[in-house]
């Protein structure tokens, strides 16, 4: 049987919900078609005057309740199936928190680090020049993914905003402050993978997470600041945390603000020495109250679920447990926080910060703070109360929630013309 695709898999799971909703098959295949697919192919010319093509996505999976959103990932890996999966869980990310966009993602196959900064600056400008025909600040709001950041914003916010002749700040989020980004981004997807970890505590283990283990698989924005803000504001114990260079584990708790600071000087993890050196595998089986699988998708699968002994995971990640995993978890007792739940913190604050950049206008910190707060735990709770009615597992009850919005909104609009 040939191997299930992403959004194969995805879509699943989507009708799981979809038939506890009961919703009919018109609506359905209007939720689960993408509105825009587009795929370019573009040359670079590289420092040594050879050229290189490279292949870009820009996915736009559903627009009804806004703006499409969503990041732009540089990663060998990217394909056609990841982008249509990802952009597909925006649209369901941005329901569920509750914020007017609908989803979208896009894409490089690259792998930035054979790149110089001159290089990377000609390949993001020209793909954003690609893109441009369905992007815009109205039509679909680009953001950070994996191996993208602040800096590569700017080339994209400049690269747009030369073409129509003015600054124009909500074409992209994630962009840095002092070119309109908002205070709390870069921690926003950390802070609320965080305040979900702590509800989810609260609510399947009868506690707060103080003093709870939890173990953090990935070490990138999402994984270093979950880790570092579970244990600074939260006083979780995390007892493992890893990186592209292994697993990292002390049972008695790790300086999470130590290796969050010799990770940022060093690069990478490699070479700290005050944990015990395990492996990703190995982090993933760890018996711990909570792991936070924080790297990339397809982490937990048919063949390691079983071996998780966590009492609940929180996906911080996007996809990072596989349809025949979920299953498996879910059999064995294991509460699973889906994705699109778990991280909706980063996009909830790209909303905030294309808000403040429409009307010009800057929040200050503590106001970002409360209300990502606010937003996440409304999230959480409208999950836990479709949870207790329909008696199903937590990604299901969320699905629910998101689609509910999205249909209703559908519904409301009705169909042009
Ligand atoms: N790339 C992030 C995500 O997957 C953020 C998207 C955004 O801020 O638009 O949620």
């Amino acid at each position: 049987m040939a191997k299930e695709s992403l959004f194969e898999g995805a879509l699943r799971q989507f009708n799981k919900a979809a038939d506890l909703l009961k919703l009919d098959g018109g609506m359905r295949e209007v939720l689960s078609t993408h509105k825009r697919e587009l795929t370019v192919h573009f040359p670079v010319k590289m420092d040594d005057g050879s050229v290189r093509v490279f292949t870009g996505y820009r996915f736009q999976h559903n627009i009804t309740r806004g703006p499409a959103k969503g990041g732009i990932r540089y990663h060998p890996n990217v394909s056609e199936d990841e982008i249509k999966t990802l952009s597909f869980l925006m649209t369901w990310k941005c329901a569920v928190a509750g914020i007017p966009f609908g989803g979208s993602k896009g894409g490089i196959k690259v792998d930035p680090t054979e790149l110089s900064e001159s290089e990377l600056e000609r390949l993001s400008r020209r793909y954003f020049s690609e893109i441009s025909i369905i992007v815009g600040p109205t039509e679909d709001v680009p953001a950070p993914d994996v191996n993208t950041n602040g800096k590569i914003m700017s080339w994209f916010l400049d690269t747009y905003s030369m073409n129509v002749g003015h600054s124009t700040l909500g074409i992209v989020t994630g962009k840095p402050l002092e070119l309109g980004g908002s205070l709390g981004r870069s921690e926003a997807t950390g802070r609320g993978v965080s305040i979900i970890a702590n509800e989810a505590s609260k609510y399947f283990l009868g506690d707060e997470i103080k003093g709870k283990t939890v173990a953090v698989q990935g070490f990138g924005n999402v994984g270093s600041f979950t880790a570092l803000i579970l244990e600074q504001t939260y006083g979780a114990k995390v007892v493992a945390i890893s990186d592209i260079t292994g697993g990292y584990y002390n049972p008695e708790g790790i300086n999470v603000k130590e290796a969050f600071d010799y990770a940022t000087a060093n690069k990478s993890l490699e070479g700290y020495n005050k944990a015990q050196k395990i492996t990703n595998e190995e982090l993933l089986e760890l018996d711990v109250d909570v792991l936070i699988p924080a790297a990339l998708e397809r982490a937990i699968t048919a063949e390691n679920a079983d071996k998780v002994r966590a009492k609940i995971i929180v996906e911080a990640a996007n996809g990072p447990t596989t349809p025949e995993a979920d299953e498996i978890l879910n059999s064995k007792g294991i509460k699973i926080v889906p994705d699109f739940l778990s991280n909706s913190g980063g996009v909830t604050v790209s909303y905030f910060e294309w808000v403040q950049g429409l009307y010009s206008y800057f929040w200050d910190l503590e106001n970002v703070r409360s209300a990502l707060e606010k937003i996440m735990k409304g999230a959480f709770k409208d999950s836990v109360d479709m949870l207790e009615e329909q008696k199903t597992d937590m990604r299901t009850a969320s699905y629910m929630v998101a689609i509910n919005k999205v249909a209703t909104a559908t519904r409301l609009r009705g169909i042009f013309p």
